[in-house]
């Protein structure tokens, strides 16, 4: 469809990239159109009049020619992901689906809770299976288009930026290193595509995982040799862990050190003693 900013990744499987108050550097949101008469809509996330408008043209469009959506999907609850979802949901009657657990963290209706391994048959071979992926919010999940191998994984893999985990908002370094395993063993395939939330398409898709999985095991062992036999405070363990993060960045960085250490705590390798953290006796 000319005049409208959206690319084919695969026949009925279009994305859109809108933007959204997101964090920098990422600047829009990932959302994609799949089916060819019975459509889905993953991830319809810009709150702005001018990107919604994008999306709602492209749809109209699909629509003049006999096509309906028929679900709504949403990835997890953060604010960048779910900007147009309420008025799509009244625009155009459509089920908007997610977990229970997203369904209790947004300000809209949830018609449909889906859970780990259900479907969402559209036509001509397109269907979609979620599985939960918790880790960066409890309720995640991702979707599989299983005709074409594109994964849409919201805020499991970052195309540009960072993944945050943050346990104050029911992030989970341990859940979210297991899904990103599930993720690499169970879903790719080699002709796999991932989708992230914000940024390009990840063509290597195990490799990602991979490199992702072993960047934070990398930071996971760079706190416990930055705990020693001593034990440090925590802004201590911070300033050690993150010396190669600029400063600016170190308040993000403390939720990320949160994270690390409330898994090795749950691990039974580290303690927490008022301020400080040390080795788990
Ligand atoms: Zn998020």
């Amino acid at each position: 469809m000319p005049g409208l900013k959206h690319e084919v990744l695969a026949p009925g499987v279009a994305l859109m990239a809108l933007k959204t108050p997101t964090l920098p550097p990422a600047t829009t949101t990932n959302t994609l159109i799949v089916g060819r008469r019975r459509l889905a809509l993953i991830e319809p996330a810009s709150p702005h009049a001018d990107e919604q408008a994008n999306l709602e043209a492209y749809v109209q469009r699909e629509r003049e020619r006999g096509a309906q959506v028929v679900a709504i999907l949403l990835t997890h609850h953060h604010r960048d992901h779910v900007g147009h979802v309420a008025r799509l949901q009244e625009l155009l009657g459509a089920p908007v689906m997610a977990h229970r657990a997203t369904a209790d963290r947004v300000s809209f209706r949830v018609d449909e809770i889906v859970e780990d391994g259900d479907l969402i048959a559209l036509d001509e071979g397109h269907r979609i299976r979620a599985r939960h992926t918790p880790g960066h919010a409890p309720g995640h999940l991702v979707f599989v288009e299983e005709k074409s191998g594109i994964i849409h994984v919201g805020d499991m893999l970052a195309g540009v930026g960072t993944i945050l985990i943050d346990p104050g908002d029911g992030g989970d370094m341990g859940e979210y290193l297991g899904s990103l395993r599930l993720i690499r063993d169970e879903l790719c395939a080699d002709n796999t595509r991932l989708v992230p939330a914000h940024g390009p398409v990840i063509e290597r898709a195990r490799a990602a995982c991979e490199a992702l999985i072993e960047h934070r095991l990398r930071r996971e062992s760079k706190v416990i040799s930055g705990v020693g036999a001593e034990g440090r405070s925590f802004d201590d363990l911070l300033a050690i862990v993150y010396d190669d993060t600029p400063k600016q960045l170190w308040p993000l960085a403390a939720m990320s050190l949160e994270a690390h250490v409330a898994k090795l705590v749950a691990d039974g390798r580290l303690t927490r003693v008022g301020g400080r953290v040390t080795p788990a006796s």
